[in-house]
């Protein structure tokens, strides 16, 4: 939708968005329900990765920004809740009383995470989550508070994902200053800091389905296609590809703004080697699952964002927000909003549970963590299958070689498979797709 939208500010092109299902927006969508607004996929853009922000401010959405109230959020580790200090978030442990507070950590854990400085640099090659900060923390510090922000967020194995594809700015200090624990400013995994901004997160008071709603407002030279299904791609003798399957279509230049795995199978005769590596892209099943209390049923209340969950514990979410104390607006004052979700790669695979097994296992969960005894008054399964991309370590260089593959080509990969996996970076993809293409017409002209 970025692409499109600033493709068709040059108004000589005939430009036609495909889409198999029957809305826009993808994974952004926000459900309504009664007083309630539900995110059922992301619920915020990263500021300091500008790209969101600025398209929504070209928007008009400026006056619909709102930032999360709540600011801290808990790790559940060994059964128990533990509020993780403001200064630990940035997983540069600068301050020692940050670390004491963080009661599950012995204290030759806590020795090792104060030594860092003394650990050599590493070679600043692609690594593992884990293995970045097992190397630079120790083993107790990667497990329960790296894999838990850095990969769980991914629905990811921390032992598969990739540093470099995924939080560069990490390996930029250590190689830049030998450790980790003299940065002032906690790191952002990419691009840099939006000027105007601190960085931090921010939403839509109505929910992110109205960037959706107003940017396909905005595009209004695009020929939108819902529920189109194309079967194949293949390029004519005069270099046109010819998009067949529930309609044809034809097209000089392509931007694929879907999933790496179905990439692969439109490129197989195109661009076989594009393909094959395309096709090495993995993902992982997620689901999303939203309940709604009375504020009255939680015992100790809901306060600031919500959990996170390391791999290794028994309890069947990866992480949990508190929509309704996390931003303004969500639920009605005297309601709780939890939002959970399920599944990783290497984990629970919630391809293999019902909506009904998933929210069950929910419920309990909350019953369990917050000692809720009562049923929620609204529910809520949204289910991402094969949704999350796996950058696993070596993803960059595998993008380099896709990219390379289809170098002489006019085709565009833009999306969370490829180089980024936020909103933000999707957009910023999108848009540098629609320059690159506006450029090169303009050459050829
Ligand atoms: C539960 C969850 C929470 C998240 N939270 C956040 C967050 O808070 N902040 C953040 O920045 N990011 C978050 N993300 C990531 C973010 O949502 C995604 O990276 C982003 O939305 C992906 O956008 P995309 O355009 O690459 O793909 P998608 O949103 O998946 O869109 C792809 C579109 O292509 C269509 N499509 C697929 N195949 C075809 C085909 N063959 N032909 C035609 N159409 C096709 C699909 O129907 C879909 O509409 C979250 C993701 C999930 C699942």
């Amino acid at each position: 939708m970025s692409a499109a939208f600033d493709l068709q500010r040059d108004g000589n092109h005939q430009i036609t968005l495909i889409e198999s299902s029957n809305r826009l927006g993808g994974k952004i969508i926000t459900h309504y329900h009664d007083d309630l607004i539900v995110e059922g996929g992301p619920d915020s853009v990263f500021t300091s990765k500008p790209a969101a922000v600025e398209l929504m401010e070209e928007l008009g959405l400026e006056s619909e920004f709102v930032e999360p109230i709540g600011s801290g959020f808990s790790l559940y580790v060994g059964g128990k809740l533990h509020v993780v200090p403001r200064a630990m978030a940035s997983l540069i442990p600068s301050a020692s009383s940050a670390l004491e507070s963080l009661g599950f950590l012995s204290s030759a854990a806590r020795k090792r995470i104060r030594s860092e400085g003394e650990v050599p640099k590493g070679a600043g090659d692609d690594e593992s989550i884990a293995s970045f900060f097992r190397r630079r923390f120790g083993s107790r510090f990667s497990k329960t508070l790296a894999e838990p922000l850095l990969a769980g967020i991914h629905a990811g194995d921390a032992e598969i994902l990739s540093m470099k594809a995924l939080y560069p700015t990490y390996i930029g200090m250590e190689q830049k200053n030998g450790k980790l624990t003299t940065e002032a400013h906690p790191p952002t995994s990419g691009s840099h800091p939006h000027p105007a901004r601190k960085p931090g997160f921010l939403t839509l008071r109505s929910g992110l389905q109205k960037l959706v709603d107003v940017l396909q407002d905005q595009l209004s030279r695009v020929d939108i296609r819902l529920n189109t299904r194309i079967d194949t791609i293949t390029k004519d003798d005069a270099g046109v590809f010819q998009l067949a399957g529930s309609d044809n279509f034809e097209a000089d230049i392509l931007i694929f703004a879907i999933p790496g795995s179905s990439a692969a199978n439109y490129l197989k005769t195109i661009s076989p080697k594009a393909g094959d590596l395309l096709a090495k892209i993995r993902y992982a099943s997620t689901a999303v699952v939203t309940v709604a209390y009375p504020l009255a049923a939680f015992p100790k209340g809901l306060h600031d964002n919500g959990f996170l969950v390391p791999a290794d514990e028994k309890i069947d979410i990866t992480g949990c927000t508190f929509s309704s104390t996390k931003w303004p607006g969500r639920a009605p004052a005297n309601m709780g909003l939890v939002r959970m979700f399920m599944g990783r790669d290497g984990g629970m695979n919630v391809d293999t549970f019902s909506d009904d097994d998933l929210l069950g296992k929910a419920i309990k969960t909350v019953e369990d963590v917050l000692h809720v005894k009562e049923k929620p008054s609204f529910t809520q399964v949204d289910r991402w299958s094969q949704a999350m991309p796996q950058y696993a370590i070596g993803h960059t260089d595998l993008m380099d070689g896709i990219e390379e593959a289809l170098s002489e080509l006019p085709i565009y990969l833009v999306g969370g498979s490829y180089r980024g996996t936020g909103i933000p970076d999707c957009i910023r993809q999108g848009r540098q797709a629609a320059f690159r293409i506006l450029e090169k017409i303009e050459k050829a002209a």
